[in-house]
């Protein structure tokens, strides 16, 4: 791995240019709203890994078009990254089993996108929930520690 000090921001940046045309063709809005931040300790391509995973999830929860936001600010002691849509929303009854690897309601899913982003968030020293309610859509926030917190 390859950790350095870093705004996450800029790979949501890149992960956002990825993702702008799969969402363009299926009616998706996606943006992005970014205040610079401290640095953080990370490992970029992981990030990037992290967030694609979380991006492909909204956009297979909108197949009639909508919208993801992410957005990026800071507290004194974290990152904070949120990914919201306005896709199907995740049934209550799921919300403590999506983070385990395998779990999936897709016909082809594989069920470990989930798991390797929390994966991913843990090894950054952070931590990843969700907030869901059906019909309305999803959120999930990411808290990463920056580097050198607020006293
Ligand atoms: P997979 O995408 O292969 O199913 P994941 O670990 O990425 O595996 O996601 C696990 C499950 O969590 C999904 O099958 C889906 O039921 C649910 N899920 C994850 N993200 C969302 C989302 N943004 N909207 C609705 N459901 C979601
Ligand atoms: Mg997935």
């Amino acid at each position: 791995s390859r950790f350095a000090p870093g705004d996450p921001g800029e790979a949501a940046e890149d992960v956002v240019m990825l993702m702008q045309r799969p969402c363009q063709r299926q009616g998706v809005t996606l943006t992005l709203e970014r205040t610079p931040l401290p640095d953080c300790q990370i490992d970029a391509e992981k990030i990037r890994q992290a967030l694609l995973n979380l991006l492909k999830n909204a956009l297979e929860a909108l197949p009639l078009g909508g919208t993801i936001s992410i957005t990026i600010n800071h507290d004194a002691h974290d990152a904070l990254i949120t990914v919201c849509d306005s896709g199907h929303g995740i049934p209550s009854q799921d919300l403590p089993l999506i983070f385990e690897p395998f779990f999936t309601r897709k016909g082809a899913g594989t069920g470990l996108g989930l798991s390797i982003t929390r994966q991913i968030i843990e090894e950054h020293g952070g931590v990843i929930t969700v907030t869901s309610e059906p019909v309305q859509g999803t959120s999930f926030m990411i808290r990463l520690p920056l580097l050198q917190a607020d006293q």
